[in-house]
């Protein structure tokens, strides 16, 4: 595959503008123009805003872009772009929320393996690197590479609803 591929998806668009913008103005550090604020702010975990878990500190949210069924975002509720602006309250909760979804994704899909990582900065690879988040997805043997996910090529075997509805029922009560 060429490296045209990795950006031709549905990203390449929101990429650019995204781009242009703070190369012009900087970061976007104005959390109402944030959809992760907009979101953390639309009540508790519905299917409707896709909310997975909502903690006092943090949440769990469907990846509207999913790589594979299943792709969750962890990440503060707090408008922060940075791992180390975290306090240490943020930082437990997202860890332990991050240690909940591998449970969730586990328990519903039943995975050969995990990815859980985070990019940080627009270089790494972040659609919005104003407001820190981490990714957590199945992979299964087999299934296309890492780089091919993230040009978005993969088909999406089920919406977003049947995979808030799955990832709802096996998170770990308690
Ligand atoms: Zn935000």
């Amino acid at each position: 595959m060429s490296l045209d591929n990795l950006w031709a998806g549905w990203r390449h668009e929101y990429i650019q503008e995204a781009t242009e913008r703070e190369r012009t103005a900087g970061l976007d550090n104005d959390a109402t123009s944030c959809v992760f604020c907009r979101i953390a702010g639309s009540g508790p975990p519905s299917i409707d805003n896709l909310v997975v878990w909502r903690g006092e500190w943090s949440f769990v949210l469907l990846n509207a872009y999913p790589y594979a069924s299943g792709h969750v975002l962890v990440l503060p509720l707090r408008h922060v772009g940075g791992l180390g602006a975290l306090t240490a309250l943020e930082s437990a909760e997202v860890w332990a929320a991050s240690q909940n979804a591998v449970a969730a994704i586990e328990g519903a899909y039943d995975p050969d393996g995990l990815n859980l990582g985070a990019n940080l900065g627009r270089a790494a690879g972040a659609g919005i690197p104003s407001h820190v988040h981490l990714h957590v997805l199945p992979r299964w043997s087999g299934d296309t590479n890492f780089m091919t996910s993230i040009a978005g090529t993969r088909v999406m075997p089920e919406t977003l609803q049947v995979a808030w509805q799955k990832l709802t029922e096996a998170w770990p009560s308690g």
